[in-house]
């Protein structure tokens, strides 16, 4: 059994979802779990939906969700040839239950909402791809994925109940498997014991599959992506970058940790505890190599690896009356980030003072401010970058820091860290 996962870059279009289909033909005797994540921007667009909702600004809503509702069906429409098929009808059903959702007064939290509607791009594309690859001989069987990942409350975030989900896999996934080879179901999504649906955090998909993987002792998961694989570094911000042809577990794990948008961080560990190999191709050219990830990739074949964090803010917290920042300060600070959810990239103190790195996200910043302004003083500075480079050169590291002021700097033998001004 295989495990495969296909993202929203590779459902963007007609002709990217029929190149989809050839992929899978191309691996006619294997058992597969399809894990599939909304088409392209769909995500972002019930986004809108859900905040628009929420600001009781309905009809609008109602339209944007109107035109999801067009281009999924326009889509479908193009792939089967027809408007005469049973898949109109399923869409219809979920987009009248969206519809419902938006008739509601919202009394709940935002995040339930969001859950709620934005939960839909998955349920689509994923009847569509079955409904789909069933017309053209891909015989498979769609499985509402609600019905087996069962979760906690945390709407938006959603956190697995490993031990109920394990056993809905052995009991409703594997049994599949009797009649078909080809299960197709959604990333990203899941429920609540209340039947509430419920996301586990954008870009969720990888993990989705992940966890399958896990469950179904799969052999291998391979995220089909639109590049050739893996790269030292976003090509979009950095010329001559080279493909990774293999890579450990906990490099990636600290890639993705550094700000890399490779792979969801969550999906490592799932498949690391069961040795399961995650390869990443691209399914514009399958001949092409690859990556490959797994335990005992070897390090020494690694280019330096580069992340560039846009975006960052330095916070300068000083103590007002020149009380030391030392343990138990230090962990009342941890406790006040921890609490507003807010990550902290990179770190220093000195005797009255600490230093931190983090994303600027306006209103957690004011509310951090709020929080920290009785105890200490508060100076931040925005518009920053934070560049991360693994197994750095100095040559490479001089030459990616020119005429940059740096702010903040740390290394270790293997990573270092630089907070600049451009
Ligand atoms: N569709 C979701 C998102 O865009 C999940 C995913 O793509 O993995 O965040
Ligand atoms: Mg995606």
């Amino acid at each position: 059994m295989k495990v495969f996962k296909f993202g929203g870059a590779s459902l963007e279009s007609v002709e990217r979802i029929r190149q989809v289909a050839q992929i899978v033909q191309s691996f006619p005797d294997e058992k597969l779990l399809i894990v599939i994540s909304a088409m392209a921007k769909t995500t972002n667009e019930l986004e809108k939906v859900a905040q628009n909702f929420f600001l009781r600004k309905r009809e609008i809503a109602a339209q944007l969700l109107f035109n999801i509702e067009e281009q999924h069906v326009n889509v479908a429409e193009a792939l089967l040839g027809t408007k005469d098929h049973p898949l109109f009808i399923q869409l219809q059903q979920f987009f009248t239950e969206a519809e419902w959702t938006l008739g509601e007064k919202p009394l709940r939290t935002y995040d339930y909402y969001y859950d709620q509607l934005v939960s839909l791009g998955e349920l689509l594309s994923t009847s569509i791809v079955s409904a789909f690859f069933n017309s053209v001989g891909i015989h498979n069987t769609w499985l509402d994925v609600r019905d087996i990942f069962r979760t906690d409350d945390n709407f938006r975030d959603a956190n697995i109940d490993w031990i109920y989900t394990q056993r809905q896999v052995t009991e409703k996934v594997v049994p599949l498997f009797n009649n078909t080879n080809i299960v197709i179901t959604q990333g990203f999504i899941g429920s609540t014991d209340q039947n509430e649906s419920v996301t586990l955090g954008r870009e969720g998909s990888d993990y989705s599959a992940a966890v399958f993987a896990n469950m179904l002792d799969a052999e291998s998961q391979t995220i089909w992506k639109d590049v050739e694989g893996l790269k030292n570094a976003d090509p979009k911000l950095f010329p001559n970058t080279v493909n990774i042809p293999e890579i450990s577990y906990s490099e990636v794990i600290e890639m993705a940790y550094y700000g890399a948008q490779v792979i969801h961080p969550k999906t490592i560990k799932p498949l690391q505890n069961k040795q399961i190999p995650l390869l990443v191709k691209c399914f514009l050219d399958k001949n092409l190599p690859g990556t490959i990830i797994r335990e005992t990739a070897d390090v020494k074949l690694l280019p330096p690896i580069i992340v560039l964090k846009k975006n960052q803010v330095l916070l300068n917290i000083t103590s007002k009356d020149y009380s030391f920042i030392t343990e138990d300060k230090i962990s009342d600070i941890y406790e006040i980030f921890h609490g507003l959810k807010v990550k902290i990239n990179l770190m220093q103190n000195g005797a009255i003072n600490f230093s931190c790195c983090i994303d600027n996200n306006p209103e957690k910043i004011e509310l951090l401010i709020k929080t920290l302004h009785e105890q200490f003083k508060i100076v931040y500075n925005e518009g920053l970058e934070l560049l991360t480079v693994r197994y750095y050169q100095t040559g490479l590291l001089e030459e990616l820091s020119d005429g940059h002021t740096i702010l903040l700097e740390q290394r270790s033998t293997a990573t270092i860290q630089r907070l600049w001004k451009r």
